[in-house]
């Protein structure tokens, strides 16, 4: 029995044990290859180096090593890896406690013992507390899935198996299956041996030429003059590269910025310089980098068809690995080298004497296989895994991953990953991103053996919400869409889910920091001292919200109802005034109307297809006291592009200047004169709806009231999002949402004693919820977010409504705060709600308008709906 087994013996591996042994735990790691190094130990292809400059693909836990070993290239070749590996394994005596040319093949959690057995592929078993599977996310070569492999006589190889001996290639005549990092980097070198060489390509890969040679001065001088500042500026990035980020977007920059940017990028035969933000976010700003490097590809490769065939134009830059190569295009003007595009003929099957295509059969004396791995998750569910009840890992993945930060699995107690699916792994510096599991993993172990604890496994709340959370964040970007390992895309069978965790490395590290703080949120323990479990969800915003709350709270701002109401208004306006501006309209009319005390200021958003478009009347929110017809700009944009309808956002008398109910008698009038001014606006006459937001939101649902009383005007609909129903402050949304979500309740109460006396907030007009009638009003779709004091009572408008008969939808956002969804082009988690939302507007637009009661019968009413208070 020892307290840890290790499965592999790579960078991972080899830190883990060493660190183990420092605390005095007793551990052994298996290993299935004769010696150490993983990656560096398998992957012997020519031409195989790292693509992360050496000095920051290393080791960081041993200040010694910084010094006494120096890399000889900015990109070290495999060869120098390795050895840098051995000199680690021999320098901290790691070897002694490795089994060499051993698999893991089954492991099997003993409950009434809490420990695991490890079955060996010689036949041997070995009991442990603890299970760690640093086994690789990029060990498992994919089998290979062409038809025919066996059949051929000639010489096969992978470059991820690649024989130690080495293979000369001269004379041969050689086929090359993958176009990958292993293939870009062989594919050079091989062509210098080879007397043929064909690229047999199914898709082409974004590449940029590595310029090796030695590290950059200024690289160096950062790491020289404090190595230990240097690395720990490393851990707190999001690449785990000190890279400095560029903040603004490559559309938000002038083309002459953005293509000097492209072309420092290419010079720089860096994979990570310093690039545009939104490159992972946005189409149009990735597809302007991907134009800019099929220039190269054009420039580059003589052979037009050639070169359109290496030009990918399937998927958006950095959504497959992109490699670093060294001459990989150049490759393709040699007379002796051809590319077949398999998208245009594909490979029928492998023959004896070479292979055969749609349109072709080529005969080859040697193939390489450099079609990659089943990536990430394959080296954990080749092991035989059961955990508790016998429950085995393969078929919990079979519909994809599913654990917690990356490093457990409910069911399978003290069974940890390092990088594992669902941690920053692959979209790494991996050194950074290894070394920070083993520390969390180790420092973990010793909080258990500090407090009489043996067994540690994640609940199925944080689980569940961690895997929400790696999927908002990852559905948040491009990568989810390309065909590729990151996805499971390449490995036929394989299920279809985005696995690497996209928030970065700084974030993810201060997830897993907070998680220790919280004590341990979402993990059960047990053992001598007892069971106890913090149970919980971390990581609950939407991950652009998370973002946008940090930068906000940077700023340091004073709360809002700290300040009078003109310092409230100019920090509204300065948050407004670095927002950005939304999507184009065909038409922006400013005007004005009459409002109940003159006139009022309005903005109209035309769709930029022909007229007459339905029209919606829209109240800003600011809490009856900030704002204007312009205020929400963005969102009126957004809700007009995707509506199709024109947007009318109209001001009112706000308060303290003009307190309840100056604000209802102007929004009911504009809505009154809107109505009857339909053409006038460009709108279509008898197609109206209201809509708002928080405060806006309030006074929309009374107009729809008010509306219903006065006979008219008719109203098609009513958007509601984060109303303002009440002013009810016992309501649990208050409790849990009072403080840290831009609204608070102190601002909100702020609000309410600018705008209304106590007893004027039990009106219907200030309160619509307490109206003693909500039948017979326009449909309704209510919005509300989870973590907003308003949210329940925008509930309870929407159940109120209901339980009157009132057709009505409730829309709940999970993860957002009051503001967010407003957050046009910048909370992009809020897309799809606005999206529902514009089609609600649609559908309430399209249907007949509701006639009020009293325009049916003839009997309308005028004045203020009766209070249920
Ligand atoms: P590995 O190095 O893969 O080691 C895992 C070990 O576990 C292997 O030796 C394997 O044999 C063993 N193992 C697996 N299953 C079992 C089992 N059941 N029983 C026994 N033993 C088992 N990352 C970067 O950040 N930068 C780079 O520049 C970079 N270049 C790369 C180049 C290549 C060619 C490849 C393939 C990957 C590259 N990577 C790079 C990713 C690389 O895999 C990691 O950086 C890192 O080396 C992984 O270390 P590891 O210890 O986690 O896993
Ligand atoms: P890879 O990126 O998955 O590339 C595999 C290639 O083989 C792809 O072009 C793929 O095409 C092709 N392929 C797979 N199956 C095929 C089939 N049946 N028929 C035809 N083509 C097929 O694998 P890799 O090149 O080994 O790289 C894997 C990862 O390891 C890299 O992304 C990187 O993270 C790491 N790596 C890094 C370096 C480095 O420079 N430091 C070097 C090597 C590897 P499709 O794209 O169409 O599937």
């Amino acid at each position: 029995m020892v307290d840890t087994v290790v499965v592999g013996a790579g960078f991972a591996g080899l830190y883990l044990l060493h660190r183990l042994r420092g605390m005095g735990y007793s551990a052994v790691a298996l290993e299935s290859a004769d010696d150490v190094g993983g990656t560096w130990y398998w992957n012997r292809y020519p031409g195989a180096r790292c693509d992360i400059m050496t000095v920051d693909y290393s080791y960081s836990w041993d200040p010694d090593l910084e010094t006494e070993w120096q890399w000889s290239e900015k990109y070290a070749t495999q060869p120098e890896i390795l050895r840098y590996l051995r000199h680690v394994a021999d320098k901290h005596d790691l070897r002694r406690d490795i089994r060499f040319s051993t698999r893991v093949e089954r492991a099997t959690w003993d409950q009434p013992a809490g420990c695991w057995t490890i079955v060996t592929s010689d036949g041997n078993e070995i009991r442990c507390r603890y299970f760690v599977m640093a086994s690789g996310c990029l060990s498992v070569p994919k089998a290979a899935d062409v038809d025919g492999v066996d059949r051929f006589r000639g010489e096969v190889y992978y470059t991820s198996r690649w024989p130690h001996q080495g293979v000369d290639f001269t004379g041969r005549r050689v086929a090359v299956i993958g176009t990958g990092s292993s293939g870009v980097q062989s594919i050079p070198l091989i062509a210098g041996q080879a007397a043929e060489l064909t690229v047999f390509q199914r898709t082409p890969n974004f590449s940029r030429p590595a310029k090796n040679g030695p590290v950059p001065e200024a690289k160096l001088d950062a790491y020289q003059r404090d190595r230990a500042a240097y690395r720990a500026s490393a851990r707190w990035t999001r690449l785990g590269v000190p890279v400095a980020p560029i903040d603004k977007g490559a559309l938000q920059v002038s083309e002459q910025e953005r293509l000097a940017n492209y072309e420092a990028m290419w010079e720089s035969g860096d994979l990570l310089p310093p690039s545009f933000p939104d490159l992972v976010l946005s189409e149009a700003a990735n597809e302007t980098l991907c134009e800019f490097l099929r220039g190269k590809i054009r420039s580059i490769v003589k052979d037009p068809v050639t070169a359109e065939a290496l030009c990918p134009k399937d998927h958006y830059y950095g959504t497959k690995r992109p490699c670093l190569d060294s001459g990989y295009y150049e490759t393709f003007n040699l007379p002796h080298v051809r590319l077949v595009d398999l998208r245009a003929t594909p490979i029928t099957s492998i023959t004896e004497d070479g292979i055969e295509t749609s349109a072709a059969t080529m005969t080859f004396d040697t193939i390489v296989f450099a079609t990659g791995f089943d990536a990430i998750t394959g080296a954990v569910v080749a092991v035989d895994i059961r955990g508790r009840d016998g429950l085995a890992l393969a078929e919990k993945w079979a519909e994809g991953p599913r654990n917690y930060l990356g490093i457990m699995s409910a069911g399978f107690p003290n069974l940890f990953t390092i990088t594992g699916p669902g941690s920053p792994s692959v979209l790494s510096n991996m050194a950074v991103s290894i070394e920070q599991h083993v520390e969390w993993i180790t420092d973990c172990m010793r909080h258990m053996r500090e407090r009489d604890l043996t067994v540690i496994e994640p609940t199925a709340t944080a689980e569940d919400g961690w895997v929400q959370h790696v999927n908002d964040f990852g559905d948040l970007t491009l990568y989810p869409r390309a065909i590729s390992w990151y996805t499971g895309a390449n490995v036929p069978g394989k299920p279809r889910v985005f696995l690497p965790y996209v928030g970065g490395v700084d974030t993810y590290r201060r997830v897993c920091g907070e998680v220790v703080s919280r004590g341990y949120l979402g993990f059960s323990f047990d053992g001598p001292a007892g069971r106890r479990c913090e149970d919980g969800v971390i990581c609950r915003l939407q991950p652009d919200v998370q973002l946008m709350l940090a930068m906000i709270g940077r700023l340091g701002l004073p709360p809002m109802e700290s300040l009078d109401v003109e310092g409230a208004r100019a920090m509204s306006r300065s948050f407004a005034a670095v927002r950005p501006p939304g999507p184009a309209v065909g038409a922006v009319v400013d005007g004005v109307l009459p409002g109940a005390a003159g006139d009022l200021g309005y903005r109209l958003y035309r769709p930029a297809s022909p007229g007459p478009h339905p029209l919606v009347v829209y109240f800003h929110g600011g809490g009856w006291v900030l704002g204007g017809a312009d205020s929400d700009d963005p969102f009126c944009r957004d809700l007009a592009v995707r509506s199709n309808a024109a947007v009318i956002s109209v001001d009112y008398r706000h308060a303290p200047e003009a307190r309840f109910p100056a604000a209802v008698d102007d929004a009911f009038a504009a809505v009154q004169w809107i109505a009857s001014h339909a053409e006038v606006l460009g709108g279509r006459s008898g197609r109206l709806a209201v809509c708002g937001w928080s405060a806006g939101a309030n006074l929309a649902a009374v107009v729809c009231q008010l509306a219903r009383d006065a006979g008219g005007p008719m109203l098609s609909g009513q958007l509601l999002v984060a109303p303002v129903t009440s002013a009810d402050f016992t309501r649990r949304s208050y409790a849990d949402n009072a403080e840290g979500y831009v609204l608070t309740r102190a601002l909100m109460q702020w609000f309410w004693d600018h705008y209304a006396d106590t007893a004027e907030r039990n009106d219907p007009r200030a309160a619509p919820l307490l109206s003693r009638d909500l039948s017979r009003l326009p449909p309704a779709l209510v919005v509300t977010c989870e973590f907003d004091p308003l949210r329940d009572e925008g509930v309870a408008y929407a159940e109120a409504l209901r339980a009157a008969g009132g057709d009505v939808r409730h829309l709940d956002c999970r993860g957002q705060i009051h503001t967010s969804l407003m957050a046009v082009d910048a909370i992009m988690s809020g897309a799809s709600a606005r999206q529902e939302m514009a089609r609600a507007l649609g559908t309430f637009l399209h249907a007949a308008p509701v006639m009020a009661a009293g325009c049916q019968d003839g009997r309308a009413r005028t004045g203020p709906p009766s209070s249920a208070a």
